[in-house]
């Protein structure tokens, strides 16, 4: 059996939407209920990288006249920001309620 051949595409950086899920809009529902775990950004250590963006698997992360802003309504607190932060700007704290 022939494997599945993909085609190659070819785009440029400019044709990377500014985050995977742009619009909040695509996911329906609010899941900050469950997350036990939040991460917070420290402004001041944030240096503006984007690599806590490139990594979020959800998307929440945009970046905003340089520094990290999490959208909490959809952050499922898997701390993989937390982990790829090379400026230790992302912390990891209990939610409350
Ligand atoms: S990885 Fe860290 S330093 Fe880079 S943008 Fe995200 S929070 Fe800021
Ligand atoms: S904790 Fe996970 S889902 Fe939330 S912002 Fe960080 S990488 Fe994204």
């Amino acid at each position: 059996m022939k494997p599945h051949i993909r085609t190659k595409t070819q785009f440029d950086f400019a044709d990377i939407p500014e985050a995977t899920a742009f619009e909040a809009g695509y996911l329906v529902s609010v899941n900050s209920g469950w997350r036990s775990i939040r991460p917070v950004i420290d402004p001041a250590r944030c240096i503006g990288c984007e690599q806590c963006y490139l990594y979020c698997p959800d998307g929440v992360i945009s970046v905003q006249e340089g520094k990290a802003v999490i959208d909490y309504d959809f952050c499922k607190g898997c701390g993989i920001c937390a982990k790829i932060c090379k400026a230790g700007a992302i912390g990891m704290e209990a939610e409350r309620k």
